[in-house]
């Protein structure tokens, strides 16, 4: 007991000595403590909540040299920078250093004053990489952004999934994967591929509670942005748009329309862009018109507002992107505007994709567009899309704001549930409302749905209404989504107790954004 308590002691102080902080957020200290015990550790967590510090304090306890693994070489530098500025030794490794440089880092690392040494996957997979770090000492290898790992993310790059036999030529070496993305599916592809089944898994809940979430119609899309901005007046924001082409345009209309906005993507000069950048940290700028990939590592606690102009291509990037407002726990407000269009379009800049990976971005872009249109509480979706059951409403969204009106739908759960039951739990939405609407499509009377006593039996309705409806379904528990599966619906003990003893429920009606525009037309 004695040995533990002078341990976290011993945390605390060095907590305050080189970062400044009195006391660990979350999980944070028993995250640490599982690595200085040299256990693989798994750590989802929201963006924000402090990740970097679950690797950097104990990189700094242990001896020898920690392994950073990091996607981007803008985020290792900021992280590099401040950990330098705290006065702690971490360098990085990849293509920016010169030879003389690289020598330097690598030398250092030998002689064990490199606590912290970032590294590109790219750099990594490198042999002469390899040969350097089997000749340091080298405490545990940190995986950030883990969720570049798996092909289901928003964010997949391939050299990831090469990580764990590249650890496993350097020696055997706890590992912790970070990741603020982690829906269930992403979760257990990241556990696999580095093969840490056995790991000690952190995961925080993904509630941002001071975020406010709002979806509008994409129509007169410029004046109500003018609009919403010029509301925010003097605050930081970021409005996210799809292409470079967008990001100039826009940046150019709220520069005319009196606002301090520039913009910032790939395409630009890259001193431009860091000047745009940090005249954005700096305040000199309030609104930071940008592409995706803005925003990675930058750590901003008071932005105001996240506008996604342009639908976004999967809830998960949605999330991480509005997950910059609010940082610092107070106001943050996310809208959204919605097309049905950029869906489409978003589909066809996947179409000379192989074909998983097509399939993969069209799943994401249906579950993008289902969050959309739907009226249920915006955050019981977005925690539910996490694996996180969120019961009530939260009242602190759009649809708990202005609430549209409910039906009741005690027969409509009883026939959802059943079809699911009688096509044997091997289905997705889209087979489960075909066979209640009563569409003989090639599925259905292949597998002799068409004989099914639920066949056709919802035929009031239409195949959105039915999705709707099992995703109600789906987000109040009586279904589950089989992970191995995506996609396939399964029914839960709640669901089978529903089937034998029904009772009272409602239901949303989806948003028809269509006739919301054209009733503001008519005003
Ligand atoms: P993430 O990687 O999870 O997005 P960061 O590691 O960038 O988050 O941390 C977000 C912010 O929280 C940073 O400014 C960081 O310095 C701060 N932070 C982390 N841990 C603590 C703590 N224990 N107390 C106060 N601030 C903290
Ligand atoms: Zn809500």
């Amino acid at each position: 007991m004695e040995i533990i308590a002078k341990e976290d002691v011993k945390l605390k102080s060095k907590l305050k000595e080189v970062f400044g902080y009195s006391q660990f957020r979350g999980n944070q200290e028993a995250i640490i403590n599982n690595i200085i015990e040299g256990k693989n550790t798994f750590v989802i967590m929201p963006t924000g909540a402090g990740k970097s510090l679950c690797y950097q304090l104990p990189a700094l306890i242990l001896e020898g040299t920690a392994i950073v693994i990091s996607p981007l070489i803008a985020l290792m530098k900021n992280q590099v920078d401040q950990l330098n500025a705290f006065g702690v030794n971490a360098q990085f490794l990849n293509s920016t250093l010169s030879k003389a440089e690289t020598n330097r880092v690598k030398k250092e690392t030998i002689s064990g004053e490199v606590k912290l040494l970032y590294v590109a996957p790219e750099s990594l997979t490198k042999e002469e990489t390899l040969e350097f770090l089997r000749k340091a000492k080298i405490s545990f290898v940190a995986i950030d952004e883990a969720h570049c790992i798996s092909e289901w993310g928003h964010d997949f790059r391939p050299e990831y999934r090469r990580i764990r036999g590249i650890i496993d030529q350097i020696g055997d070496l706890p590992i912790i994967a970070l990741t603020a993305t982690a829906t269930p599916k992403v979760q257990l592809d990241i556990q696999k591929n580095l093969q840490m089944d056995e790991a000690s898994v952190f995961k925080s809940s993904f509630n941002r509670t001071n975020l406010f979430y709002e979806v509008r119609p994409k129509h007169k899309t410029k004046k109500q942005l003018i609009k919403y901005v010029k509301k925010h007046k003097g605050k930081s924001g970021i409005v996210y748009c799809l292409s470079r082409k967008k990001v100039e345009e826009i940046a150019e209309l709220l520069k005319v329309n009196d606002v301090k906005a520039l913009p910032y993507h790939a395409g630009l000069d890259s001193h431009v862009r860091m000047a745009n950048q940090d005249a954005f940290l700096n305040e000199d700028a309030d609104v930071i018109v940008a592409t995706i990939a803005f925003g990675m590592g930058i750590d901003k606690p008071d932005v105001r507002f996240v506008i996604h102009y342009d639908t976004p291509k999967s809830i998960e990037g949605y999330y991480q992107e509005t997950g910059r407002g609010g940082r610092d726990g107070l106001e943050g407000n996310c809208l959204m505007f919605y097309s049905y269009d950029d869906i489409i379009k978003l589909e066809k800049f996947s179409k000379d994709k192989p074909v998983t990976e097509r399939d993969n971005s069209k799943l994401l872009l249906q579950e993008m567009a289902s969050y959309a249109d739907s009226a249920v509480c915006r955050r019981k979706q977005l925690l539910h899309y996490f694996g996180e059951a969120y019961e009530k409403d939260c009242g602190f969204c759009d649809n708990c704001v202005n609430p549209k009106e409910k039906f009741e739908a005690q027969n409509e759960v009883v026939m959802a549930l059943k079809t699911v039951v009688l096509t044997e739990q091997r289905f997705g939405f889209d087979h489960i409302s075909a066979v209640l609407v009563g569409l003989n499509n090639q599925y259905v009377s292949s597998y002799g749905h068409d004989q099914l006593e639920v066949f056709g039996k919802g035929k009031d309705h239409d195949i959105q209404y039915w999705n709707s409806v099992v995703r109600q379904v789906l987000l109040s528990g009586y279904l589950d989504k089989d992970i191995e599966n995506f996609g396939v619906l399964k029914i839960t003990q709640k669901g089978l107790d529903f089937i034998q003893s029904p009772h009272s429920i409602q239901l949303c009606i989806d948003h028809n954004f269509d006739e919301e525009v054209a009733k503001e037309e008519e005003r």
